[in-house]
């Protein structure tokens, strides 16, 4: 048995690290293409319980029961939260140091998911606005009369090449201070649109 301890940041770090659909796969059940599977925590005669995208978790629409990747693993196998967390870092060899961490360590840690948490608020942002962009270019690129079809021709393929990057490489695209300051130039473009 390890003798270890978890701090609050392990839970987060695992969350992160897993997608909902891949535990529920790794320990036998099937997502189907409706993004549901049977239920382990009750006799589930057709798929019922719902498996979130981005990492929302589970929810059974018959037995009611519903949580994150952790309270997963720890009804399926009547363990304790922290079992579960270990299990999981264990079972997917997650690369989760979790003895005797330094004090510097911890700290590190904390940086690293902390950057990623605000990388994933940025993306999801830039990703709104220029789709918005995107979408009020096309519009004004179909009348000539539009008073923005000039802005259109002129950027309508940029934008596009942004979204892709946000999508693609959201971490560069972050790093460049250029590119994340044009997002908010775009956003004060879409605010006095009309
Ligand atoms: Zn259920």
């Amino acid at each position: 048995m390890k003798n270890c301890l978890l701090c609050k940041s392990d839970y987060e770090e695992v969350k992160q690290r897993l997608t909902m659909r891949q535990v529920v796969e790794t320990y036998g059940y099937k997502v189907n293409g409706k993004g549901t599977c049977l239920c382990p925590f009750h006799n589930d005669g057709h798929p019922s319980m719902k498996i979130y995208p981005d990492n929302k978790g589970f929810y059974c629409f018959s037995c009611g029961n519903g949580g994150d990747v952790i309270k997963f693993v720890s009804l399926l196998y009547g363990i304790t939260n922290q079992e579960a967390c270990l299990k999981l870092i264990e079972d997917f060899a997650l690369p989760i140091k979790t003895e005797n961490l330094t004090y510097r360590e911890k700290r590190e840690r904390e940086k690293k998911i902390r950057e990623r948490k605000d990388l994933e608020k940025f993306t999801k942002y830039a990703y709104g606005i220029l789709n918005l962009y995107r979408q009020l270019l096309c519009e004004a690129s179909r009348n000539p009369r539009n008073s923005h079809f000039v802005e259109a021709m002129q950027q309508l393929t940029i934008v596009e090449y942004k979204i892709d990057v946000v999508k693609e490489n959201p971490q560069e695209f972050y790093a460049d201070k250029k590119a994340v300051r044009q997002i908010g130039a775009i956003r004060e473009r879409i605010i006095n649109w009309y």
